[in-house]
């Protein structure tokens, strides 16, 4: 992490704070998670780059001001990122989003987008929580669809439709393989942060309250799922910083099968607790 530490934020706003008016404050270098998908995300919020033969996808881009910590990491990799032929925006908040209108100016990639978190960016912006950050708008090219895996090159991503976080939160179930035909899946939560399933919260931005439902059904319907290799929107959630090794490019410490469904039982968990206190 360039060799120094900063204060640690308390709070997702200070984060966000932190992150746009000092983004080399949440530099970390890039490590890889699974034969070909990369963490190039920061130490706060994520992206993650996918090798294919075809070319590279991104999921999520981190925030407008953090993209050449972003850039930089995939080059780093050894990756040029004007090889990026395809965004995956996982839901509609800044901290995810905003540096898709760059990105896609840069490499000309298709922007992949849930539908239900379209009025996030029209109708109601407030709801993306910019802080009154730089963001730009951008256009959407496709919307995702359970039934309609995306794939390029060797490499397929299947998403599933899981509101809750937001109306249109997408987890990816990415499918990849080692250089010798052995499969892995690559497991990410579209969002699980419950600071937008609150009852102040749907009170304050006038959100349906059935997204508390959604979101305890969503956990429900992706617990069952095999997946090899769990990552994270925002790392912290998987404590996966302290799983890498020494040598970054090792993905073995993140494989673990028995870490997603852990994961999910501790969101229902959580979730009940904040219902019992409320
Ligand atoms: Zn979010």
């Amino acid at each position: 992490m360039a060799g120094k530490t900063y204060p640690k934020p308390k709070s997702p706003q200070e984060y966000l704070v932190q992150g746009c008016d000092r983004p080399w404050e949440v530099e970390i270098a890039p490590f890889r998670v699974s034969p070909n998908v990369y963490y190039v995300g920061n130490n706060w919020v994520g992206g993650y780059l996918i090798r294919t033969d075809e070319g590279l996808m991104l999921i999520d881009t981190t925030m407008h001001a953090q993209i050449y910590l972003l850039l930089e990491s995939i080059r780093q990799l050894g990756f040029d990122p004007r090889d990026i032929k395809m965004i995956l925006v996982t839901h509609g908040h800044y901290d995810h989003h905003g540096g898709v209108r760059p990105i896609a100016e840069y490499t000309g990639a298709k922007v992949f987008f849930p539908k239900e978190d379209e009025y996030m960016l029209t109708e109601q912006p407030e709801l993306q929580f910019t802080l009154g950050y730089a963001c730009g708008e951008f256009e959407i090219d496709e919307y995702y669809a359970d039934n309609k895996p995306i794939t390029l090159g060797h490499v397929t991503v299947h998403t599933v439709h899981t509101p809750g976080h937001t109306a249109g939160t997408t987890s990816m179930f990415i499918e990849d393989r080692d250089e010798n035909g052995k499969s892995f899946v690559v497991g990410l939560h579209g969002g699980v942060g419950l600071g937008s399933v609150t009852d102040a919260y749907f009170e304050e931005y006038g959100q349906p309250k059935s997204l508390q439902d959604d979101y305890l059904a969503s956990l429900h319907k992706l617990r069952g799922r095999k997946v090899d290799i769990a990552v994270a929107l925002h790392p912290s959630h998987l404590g996966m910083f302290e799983k890498i090794g020494e040598d970054r490019l090792d993905f073995t410490p993140f494989h673990d099968p028995s870490v997603w469904e852990a994961f999910i039982d501790h969101r229902i968990k959580l979730f009940e607790d904040m219902k019992a206190a409320s």
